[in-house]
């Protein structure tokens, strides 16, 4: 029996207890002895984890394991795999129990803790980290109530009576300083994950009515809090099960009846399912934004109503009917607020008046002025680029390589430029439904001037000039150099004007007046670039420049084909957070009239 071993094994530390490991093996079996009883409350914490999860056999498993450690006298240890068997469910459950147990005696049980509170929903990591909430506080709002993320504790809160002083009524008073631990992700990353969810549930037998993004993704904020989809089906708990059912147990960080937490590809998605009736309200609720849907609270109660989650409740608590967003709001007494413009400034009040933009759609867009290819540093050959564009059904397209001093992985010296034109020439006769313009994005060098000269520029279709290289320059030089480009007769766009890379590199700090001014004088398009890099100019700037005048163009700056849609609907996304109409792009105008446009500016 392990306790007669004569020990020659390294001791080992959990928590502040030493324990001897007297035995070793393949499946790193071990026995111990029990020097004080620390490792029971590590136990328990895991078998919390393990019900906050949702992983019921899990945390039954070590519920029992828990017991029987109680019950055993420490001078008749078995080992922990004979310890494990005694416990309920399968050879799984066992498995899992070994490797807890393995982890507390390899790492000690705050590394091991940690690293199980780590595969909880992020939202409820950050709730645990802030003071007054504990374990048993998790566990209740998961199991209990289902709520995983911000957007549940706010729903929660909704819901609480007035003067709650329970656990709803603490994360009411905590909620408006709770701080948010995770990262935000970048939005062309997080509509990639939930493209490939979107794909796995396209399959008819999953039963679901809709499937949407929503939260920070649907408004096509730059950066992603969440990536959460909502899945409208009548049997939410099952549909649920079925799909965690498919994935590892380490991809699941919180399986309940009506929200799923798990890992794609790295990043935690947050499934919801609700009964096709309460679509219209979560829909609202989960697309945010939180301000946007506070204002919308407070307007249902000067009604009488209360905005929940799931329903509309009349005064006697009573759902109304709302399975749409549309009649959530016309039960508000409101129109429709399109999701990219629900920042929760005026657009309630303007709704209100029936002073809401008419936006841009991405059928009103007539083709994409920022492409780049194998001549620089794009992926593919230009004539894949051309298919895709045809695909996308548009009129036109720029092909818009780097010029010479560009910093990109190849560029075009004048020479290629030629050679290019030519390459252009022949897929003109293979294209003949689609107009191609041969253009370049050419660079404004630190002395101002362009890449290219003057006689070469004037032989393109159309010029986009770039300020890549920053040269170390202040604000006032940088702005000169744009101003320089802006009234110069042969450049037509300034591409993503402030150079941002999201999260990762600030925008430039310019004279932004002075640049729309010259650019409405100089009739020179502005550039939202939907690159999911560049995503620039963003909402606020863009909303500045058409009030100010200026004709923006929306580009995808698409370097491979396969991306050149999600790019143009990613530029349309950001153009429609900004209430940019139809009217103030340049590239919702059929070919004729571009090419009026830049023959204008041309011709001054
Ligand atoms: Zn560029
Ligand atoms: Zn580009």
């Amino acid at each position: 029996m392990p306790q007669d071993h004569e020990c020659a094994c390294p001791n080992v530390t959990i928590g502040s207890t030493s324990w001897s490991v007297v035995s070793g093996g393949r499946h790193a079996i071990f026995w111990i002895r029990r020097k004080d009883s620390a490792l029971l409350p590590a136990l328990r914490q895991l078998g919390l984890i393990a019900a906050i999860r949702g992983d019921a056999s899990e945390a039954a498993a070590l519920d029992a394991f828990t017991s029987r450690l109680l019950d055993i006298p420490p001078a008749r240890w078995p080992s922990f795999r004979e310890l494990a068997a005694l416990a309920p469910g399968g050879d799984q459950a066992r498995d899992r129990l070994v490797e807890l147990c393995n982890a507390l005696a390899e790492h000690g049980a705050d590394h091991t803790i940690a690293t199980e509170l780590g595969r909880l929903p992020a939202d409820l990591v950050s709730l645990f980290r802030s003071p007054g909430f504990d374990f048993s506080d998790l566990q209740r709002l998961a199991c209990d109530f289902d709520a995983t993320t911000f957007a549940d504790f706010a729903g929660l809160c909704a819901s609480a009576p007035p003067g709650a002083v329970d656990l709803t009524g603490r994360l009411c008073a905590a909620l408006p300083t709770l701080r948010r631990h995770r990262r935000r992700v970048p939005l062309g990353r997080a509509a990639a994950v939930a493209d490939t969810l979107h794909a796995a549930f396209e399959d008819p037998t999953t039963h679901i009515l809709a499937c949407q993004p929503v939260g920070s993704l649907r408004r096509y904020d730059a950066t992603v809090g969440d990536i959460t989809l909502l899945v409208a089906t009548p049997a939410p708990d099952r549909w649920l099960g079925r799909v965690t059912d498919q994935l590892a147990t380490a991809d699941v960080g919180h399986r309940g009846k009506r929200t799923a937490t798990v890992l794609v590809q790295g990043e935690e998605v947050t499934l919801r399912a609700v009964p096709p009736e309460e679509l219209g309200c979560a829909l609202v609720w989960y697309t945010g934004s939180r301000p946007h849907v506070q204002q919308l609270s407070v307007r249902a109660r000067s009604r009488g109503l209360r905005l929940t989650p799931s329903a509309l409740l009349d005064p006697g608590g009573h759902p109304q009917p709302c399975s749409t967003e549309a009649a959530v709001y016309e039960a508000l007494g409101l129109p429709s607020i399109p999701h990219e413009l629900r920042h929760g400034t005026d657009e309630i009040t303007r709704a209100e008046r029936g002073d809401l933009p008419s936006l841009i759609t991405r059928s009103h867009i007539c083709g994409d002025l920022h492409l780049h290819s194998l001549w620089s540093d794009g992926r593919d050959p230009i004539e894949r680029m051309l298919r895709v564009a045809r695909r996308l059904g548009y009129e036109y397209v720029a092909i818009t390589d780097h010029s010479q001093s560009a910093a990109a992985s190849r560029v075009l010296t004048i020479d290629r430029l030629e050679r290019q034109r030519d390459e252009i020439a022949g897929l003109r006769e293979r294209f003949p439904d689609l107009s191609i313009l041969h253009g370049a994005e050419v660079d404004i060098l630190p002395n101002g001037r362009l890449d290219f000269p003057d006689p070469v520029l004037e032989r393109l279709d159309i010029v986009l000039a770039s300020l890549h290289d920053e040269a170390g320059q202040d604000a006032q030089r940088l702005t000169a150099r744009y101003l320089g480009a802006i009234r110069h007769p042969l450049v037509n766009i300034i591409t993503h004007p402030t150079n941002r890379l999201v999260g990762r590199r600030q925008g430039y700090d310019l004279d932004f007046d002075r640049l729309f001014d010259a650019a409405v004088q100089t009739r020179t398009a502005l550039e939202i670039d939907g690159a999911p890099g560049h995503l620039d100019m963003d909402d606020a700037l863009a909303r500045r420049a058409v009030a100010a005048g200026v004709t923006v163009v929306i580009n995808s700056d698409c370097h491979m084909a396969d991306r050149l849609g999600r790019q143009m609907e990613f530029g349309v996304g950001t153009a429609r957070r900004a209430g940019v109409s139809r009217t103030a792009v340049l590239n919702t105008r059929p070919l004729n009239e571009l090419r009026a446009f830049i023959a204008r500016k041309r011709n001054r």
